[in-house]
């Protein structure tokens, strides 16, 4: 693992800390998730829910899981054999590629990538093909062609990433039909990372890949409770893929960490099944702040590309005369008072994402006027 030092959130967010800055580099909100959720943990503490739970998790969270995919996207799952709780979605994507790709096999995925899937693709001793995202009127998007051409006699995986962290992109049933065809035409095995599922705008539309004909089994599905509940120190998630994949993921889940965090998955059964209209009113409040962000980011004098889901906003930084997302990221607390994310971090050759950094507005509305009013002296 030499060469992927520390994590980006974690430079980002120390440097935050350190100087007072306004932190919209990593994405956390800054209020909590619905007030009953968060009593339902503390009640599972005090009511004594605190030894190991079953390794594939507590049977409530997998049955709430399978209700979920049923009634949102008409998707079955077998709770017992087809659902699997992991710690958080990045230990779901983990142990999906750690169980499905070996040494020397190849992964793909859609560049920009979030961090932690080329890391993972390393630990599995397999290697990374992106596919570039490139802005198209404004929303990045990717090249049919450049996908097919990706695709080797050693491609085992694609992960899809959709609504897309840090691209904002929500993957549209065509693009999506483009990826199911390469999937079935190549026998490949698709992992979907859908943790921003529920955090779309405009009436963009959420469509899970394995909706698809012929994708549900070939695809493993991922989500978690952070980002759709406002709680992202939760760290619970959940896998959702035919049996024979969950099999695989339960041998390296158990050996990983074994169980997840007994309290969190009863507070995020009762939140699947009762808390979905706050989920809805999180989702339009999200909205309102975004273009809150991009109205205050264009004043300034940033490029702001204005995404169709997850709560961050890529800028680009040459209008202002920066060519350096990585040096300009270091300096903005001192220059701005402001932490970013500079996105080159996401890109296999930081060159293709230089020029951009990443904004969160998962923010109260205050924060983000004040972060765009100090922005505004960078010109
Ligand atoms: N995938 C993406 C695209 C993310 O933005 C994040 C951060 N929420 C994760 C995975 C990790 O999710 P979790 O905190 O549930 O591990
Ligand atoms: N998913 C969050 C982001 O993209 C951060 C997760 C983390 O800190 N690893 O900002």
């Amino acid at each position: 693992m030499q060469g992927f030092g520390t994590t980006i959130f974690a430079e980002m967010s120390a440097l935050a800390t350190a100087t007072g800055a306004i932190n919209l580099g990593q994405g956390f909100p800054d209020s909590d998730g619905p007030p009953a959720m968060l009593e339902t943990a503390v009640e599972a503490i005090r009511g004594g829910l605190n030894q190991y739970p079953p390794g594939p998790g507590l049977p409530e969270l997998r049955e709430a899981v399978a209700e979920q995919r049923r009634g949102r996207y008409g998707l079955s799952y077998d709770p017992a054999t087809e659902v699997y709780v992991t710690v958080g979605a990045t230990e779901g994507i983990a142990a999906s590629v750690l169980a499905l790709a070996g040494p020397g096999d190849e992964v793909i995925a859609f560049e920009p990538t979030y961090d932690s899937y080329a890391a993972t693709v390393a630990l599995a001793g397999a290697v990374l093909r992106p596919v570039l995202l490139r802005p198209v009127e404004g929303r990045f998007t990717f090249d049919p062609d450049e996908l097919r051409a990706a695709v080797g006699p050693r491609t085992r995986l694609i992960l899809v990433n959709s609504p897309h962290n840090p691209a904002g992109t929500v993957f549209t049933r065509a693009e999506l039909e483009t990826i199911a065809a390469v999937c079935r035409e190549h026998d490949l095995i698709a992992v979907t990372d859908e943790v921003y599922e529920y955090l779309t705008f405009d009436g963009a539309e959420h469509v899970p890949l394995a909706t698809l004909e012929g994708m549900r089994e070939r695809t493993v599905t991922v989500s978690s409770v952070g980002k759709t509940f406002s709680v992202t120190g939760w760290k619970t998630g959940w896998i959702t893929a035919p049996a024979r994949y969950v099999r695989a993921v339960q041998t390296v889940k158990q050996f990983l960490t074994y169980a997840t965090g007994g309290p969190w998955q009863h507070a995020t059964a009762y939140a699947l099944r009762n808390e979905l209209p706050w989920v809805e009113d999180l989702r339009k409040s999200l909205e309102g702040k975004r273009d809150r962000l991009i109205t205050g980011l264009e004043a300034a004098g940033f490029t702001a590309y204005r995404p169709q889901g997850t709560y961050f906003v890529q800028a680009d930084i040459r209008p202002l005369g920066f060519t350096d997302g990585m040096a300009l990221a270091r300096e903005l607390p001192a220059k701005a008072g402001v932490v970013a994310i500079p996105t080159q971090v996401f890109y296999q050759r930081p060159e293709a994402g230089a020029h951009f950094v990443r904004f969160a507005f998962c923010k109260q509305d205050e924060v983000i006027d004040e972060a765009v009013r100090r922005l505004a002296a960078l010109r």
